[in-house]
């Protein structure tokens, strides 16, 4: 078979009985056996398991009780909980929690016939973009195992990539879905906030993060949405589908481009966006110059209200409640003060510190405030241009993968994400799509839409690539 069949080809094959969920199965369990090693995408995996629900899922497909997904193999993140498994955030302080219940997306999934199978290296807590401060060693890039697969989703990055996973799982508070799927040259997908619910989704920062998925294609991320999707009272910011009828968007549609974003970037990068530009237009659409919002304010925005969220919402791993506790202590002070210097890496260290200090009086400053204020202004300007635009077509990442150990700088590296944090930050749907390669690495572009809008942005996607074919070029390990 080949390594690199979408999810549809899949279906395809299943339905027709040309392959079964066993073999299908056995065929991903042989490859990250075989190749896994060198990528590290994966965190746990338990073939037997994974061969028992397949073994139902053949006598399922046999009585023809075939559902969107029926024995398709998924790779979770390790940020989701799938009930009686690991669920670490890839951080020492979670190394040992095993999760009480499925998280809703994880449900719905294997609800559609999903067959779990196994869990995604990731940047510890989802905070990083590189995947190298996860606690299980860094994941590697399947286009040169010297470079980094992006983060924070990385480890499904890489394994969809790979052809270790025909889907997977991410999340994304800040780009931790796109920019891996830039690096890694595959398609990630960010719905709007409350489409897809959070509940079992350990949090990093609250009102930014966002389920999605990396998928070969951007039909499979729209596969993949209509399962996930859906109204949950166990998550106070889900939405329910009455409250956002939107009418769909018409053919030509008006794509805003900004060519101010793309000032400071390499010509190679340039070329590829203005080349997903022209097939745009080739397919009809009409591009309009727009402004969009200053970069690196919204950046900082970004990186003051996603670090004071994860203070408060870490404050959790005390020693008590989840995970490891620290041994021998003398005090409850001194417990909640080792549990988390040992359990917690430096990057969520920084991140925590800096957080709470926002957070504090004593900064004398109201950081937090004046962040969302900016929020709120990026906001309003995206409102403003969705007035004037159906889509807005933009880089999503300012490189391609850079090598492992390369970025020293934590603000250096905090800037890779000034494409991606704000759609994060007005809770927009976008997704990214491989446009180009530069020497032999994957690059990828934003389409980014308003507001409830998901659909309109797939089928954008899914069109844009019945023109191109970068999506179908795959890494050889
Ligand atoms: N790279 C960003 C960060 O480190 C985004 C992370 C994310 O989306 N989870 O905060």
């Amino acid at each position: 078979m080949d390594s690199f069949q979408s999810l549809t080809q899949l279906r395809n094959l299943l339905e027709r009985k040309q392959i079964s969920a066993t073999e299908l199965c056995e065929f991903y369990l042989d490859r990250i056996a075989r190749y896994d090693q060198r990528v590290n995408s994966f965190v746990s995996v338990e073939p037997d398991e994974v061969l028992a629900h397949a073994k139902m899922a053949d006598q399922d497909l046999r009585k023809g009780n075939c559902k969107e997904l029926t024995g398709i193999p998924i790779a979770q993140k390790d940020v989701f909980c799938v009930r009686g498994k690991p669920t670490s955030c890839c951080s020492n302080i979670l190394r040992s929690f095993i999760a009480p219940y499925d998280a809703t997306i994880v449900k719905n999934i294997s609800q559609a016939g999903g067959i779990y199978l196994g869990k995604t290296n990731m940047d510890e807590f989802a905070m990083g973009t590189s995947n190298q401060t996860s606690a299980w060693g860094p994941v590697r890039n399947p286009w040169d195992l010297d470079r980094v697969p992006g983060g924070s989703s990385g480890g499904s990055a890489a394994a969809v990539a790979a052809g270790l996973s025909p889907v997977a799982t991410g999340s994304d508070t800040g780009g931790s879905i796109r920019q891996p799927a830039s690096f890694c040259g595959v398609t990630g997908f960010k719905p709007t906030y409350g489409r897809l619910s959070r509940y079992g989704m350990v949090a990093f920062a609250s009102s930014l993060d966002q389920a999605g998925t990396l998928t070969l294609t951007a039909q499979d991320a729209a596969t993949m949405f209509d399962v996930m999707q859906g109204y949950d009272p166990q998550d106070a910011t889900s939405v329910s589908a009455s409250n956002f009828e939107r009418n769909r968007m018409q053919h030509p549609l008006t794509i805003g481009y900004s060519g101010s974003l793309l000032q400071d970037l390499d010509s190679d990068i340039v070329r590829c966006i203005e080349a997903a530009r022209d097939t745009l237009e080739q397919l009809g659409h009409n591009f309009v110059d727009v402004e969009v919002f200053d970069q690196d304010l919204a950046l900082t925005s970004y990186y003051i209200i996603s670090c004071a969220e994860a203070s408060s919402n870490l404050a959790r791993f005390d020693g008590v409640r989840y995970g490891s506790r620290a041994n021998p202590v003398a005090t409850i002070q001194e417990m909640y003060e080792e549990t988390r210097s040992q359990g917690f890496g430096d990057e969520v260290k920084r991140r925590l510190l800096a957080g709470t200090y926002f957070l504090s009086n004593n900064s004398g400053e109201n950081y937090v405030q004046k962040a969302q204020k900016l929020r709120r202004m990026v906001h309003d300007l995206y409102e403003k241009l969705f007035e004037q635009v159906d889509i807005v077509l933009a880089p999503a990442t300012p490189s391609p993968a850079f090598r492992l150990n390369e970025q020293h700088d934590s603000t250096d590296m905090y800037r890779h994400d000034r494409f991606t944090v704000p759609v994060n930050l007005c809770g927009l749907p976008a997704i990214s799509l491989p446009c180009g390669q530069i020497n032999g690495l994957p690059i990828g572009v934003q389409l980014i839409g308003p507001k409830y809008c998901d659909e309109d942005v797939l089928n954008l996607a899914v069109s844009f690539q019945s023109e191109t074919s970068w999506h179908l070029d795959h890494p050889e390990l």
